[in-house]
C-alpha cells in the first residue's frame, strides 16, 4: 500500500492544428504539411512521487499557468494549440491506462470505418526520480521494468537544482548504470543520417538522465524575464542549459523527436500490446481485458470466438460420427465373430460325425474279417474232411 500511496502520475496534452516550428521539424514537407492540417494528438504521461515537481515541471513546459503577456518568451506559440488536461493516479491504473488506451486503438482499428481513429495511446512517459544523490530506489527499478515493454520511458532527475553540478553529474552516472544493471530498456534515441543531428542525438544520450528544475514564477535576471527558482546565492533558471536539461527535454518531445516517439509507440510498444492480446485472443477466444470495469470483447475477439465455436461444432460432430463408425465396426466385427464360431461348431459336429462313421465302418471291418476268417477255417475243415472220406 505504501507504494502505491507514493506513486502518483500525470496525464497531459493532445495537440491539434500546429503552427510554427514545433513538434514536427524534423518531418520530410509533404508528411508536415498534412499533419499541420490533420492535427495530431501526442499523450505524455508522468510518473514519480507526489511532491517531485510534476506539475510544476508540466507548467513549465507548456505554460498552462502562466499567460504569454507575462511571459513572452519563445515558447508562447504553444499556446493557441495546446490542449492540456491533468489526471491523477496511482500505481497499477497507470499500468492499466496505458493497455486500456492501446485497447481502445485495437478497438478503433477492427472497426469498419477507420478513418477518424482517435489516438489516446500514451506516446511517452516522463519518470520522475527523486534527487537523493544515491541511486534509484526498488520502487523505481520495479515500476519502470513494468513500464518499459508497455511505453517510452524517458528518466528524469527532479529538482535538479538541490543538486550541485558535480553531484548531479556523479548521480547520472550511478543512475544509467543501475538502468543498464537491471535491464530497464529506456527511449532510445534513433541514429539519424545526418551528421548534424547525429551530434544532436549524441548530446541528449550523454545527458540522460535529463535533470530538470521546474518553476511556476518569472524572476527578472539582468533585465531578462526567466522563469527560474530564487535562491539567496542567486537564480536557478529553467531555460538555461548551464543550470539543467529542462531545454534538452523541451525539444526533444515537442521538437525533434515527437514523430519518433509517435513511431515507437505505435510500432514496437502498440503492437507487442496487440500481438499478445491476439495471441491471447487465439488461446481462448475471448478477450480478458477490462475496461470501465467490464468485461469486454472487441471484434477481432468476437470474431475469433465464432470461429472457435465453428470449429468445436464441427469437432463435436467429427466425434459424433466417428463414435457411429466405431459402433458400426464393433457391430461387425461381433457378426464376424458369431459366424465364425457357428462354422467351428459345425465343423466340430462334422467331424464328431465323421469319426463316429468310421468309428462304425472299422466295426463292421472287423465283423467282416472276423466272418471271413470263419468261413475259411470252416471251407478248410470240409476240405479236409472230403480228402479223409475219399481215401
Ligand atoms: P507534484 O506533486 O509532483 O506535482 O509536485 P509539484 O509540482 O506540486 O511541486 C511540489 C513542490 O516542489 C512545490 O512546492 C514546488 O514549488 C516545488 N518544486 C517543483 N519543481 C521544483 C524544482 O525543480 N526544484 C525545487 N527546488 N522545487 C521544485
Amino acid at each position: 500500500m505504501l507504494l502505491i500511496s507514493l506513486t502518483e502520475c500525470v496525464f497531459l496534452f493532445q495537440q491539434r492544428n500546429l503552427e510554427g516550428y514545433v513538434g514536427f521539424a524534423n518531418l520530410p514537407n509533404q508528411v508536415y504539411r498534412k499533419s499541420v492540417k490533420r492535427g495530431f494528438e501526442f499523450t505524455l504521461m508522468v510518473v514519480g512521487e507526489s511532491g517531485l515537481g510534476k506539475s510544476t515541471l508540466i507548467n513549465s513546459l507548456f505554460l498552462t499557468d502562466l499567460y504569454s503577456k507575462d511571459y513572452p518568451g519563445p515558447s508562447h506559440r504553444i499556446k493557441k494549440t495546446v490542449q492540456v488536461s491533468f489526471f491523477s493516479f496511482f500505481w497499477q491504473p497507470v499500468i492499466n491506462y496505458i493497455d486500456s488506451k492501446c485497447e481502445d486503438f485495437l478497438n478503433a482499428e477492427s472497426r469498419v470505418n477507420r478513418r477518424s481513429m482517435p489516438d489516446n495511446r500514451v506516446h511517452c512517459c516522463l519518470y520522475f526520480i527523486a534527487p537523493s544523490g544515491h541511486g534509484l530506489k526498488p520502487l523505481d527499478i520495479e515500476f519502470m521494468k513494468r513500464l518499459h515493454d508497455k511505453v517510452n520511458v524517458i528518466p528524469l532527475i527532479a529538482k535538479a537544482d538541490t543538486l550541485t553540478p558535480e553531484e548531479c553529474h556523479l548521480f547520472k552516472k550511478q543512475i544509467m548504470k543501475e538502468i543498464q544493471e537491471h535491464k530497464i530498456k529506456i527511449y532510445e534515441f534513433p541514429d539519424v543520417d545526418e551528421d548534424e543531428d547525429n551530434k544532436l542525438v549524441r548530446k541528449i544520450k550523454e545527458k540522460m538522465p535529463l535533470a530538470v528544475v521546474g518553476s511556476n514564477v518569472v524572476i527578472e535576471v539582468n533585465g531578462k524575464k526567466v522563469r527560474g527558482r530564487q535562491y539567496p546565492w542567486g537564480v536557478a533558471e529553467v531555460e538555461n542549459g548551464e543550470h539543467c536539461d529542462f531545454t534538452v527535454l523541451r525539444n526533444m518531445l515537442i521538437r525533434t523527436h515527437m514523430q519518433d516517439l509517435k513511431d515507437v509507440t505505435n510500432n514496437v510498444h502498440y503492437e507487442n500490446y496487440r500481438s499478445k492480446k491476439l495471441a491471447a485472443v487465439t488461446c481462448n477466444g475471448v478477450d480478458t481485458s477490462k475496461t470501465k470495469g467490464q468485461l469486454t470483447k472487441s471484434p477481432l475477439a468476437q470474431m475469433e470466438e465464432e470461429r472457435r465455436e465453428h470449429v468445436m461444432k464441427m469437432k463435436k460432430m467429427e466425434a459424433e460420427m466417428e463414435q457411429v463408425f466405431e459402433m458400426k465396426v464393433k457391430e461387425k466385427k461381433q457378426k464376424l465373430k458369431d459366424s465364425e464360431a457357428e462354422l467351428e461348431r459345425r465343423h466340430e459336429q462334422m467331424k464328431r460325425n465323421l469319426e463316429a462313421q468310421y468309428k462304425e465302418l472299422e466295426e463292421k471291418r472287423r465283423v467282416f474279417e472276423e466272418e471271413k476268417a470263419n468261413w475259411e477255417a470252416q471251407q478248410r475243415i470240409l476240405e479236409q474232411q472230403k480228402l479223409d472220406a475219399s481215401k
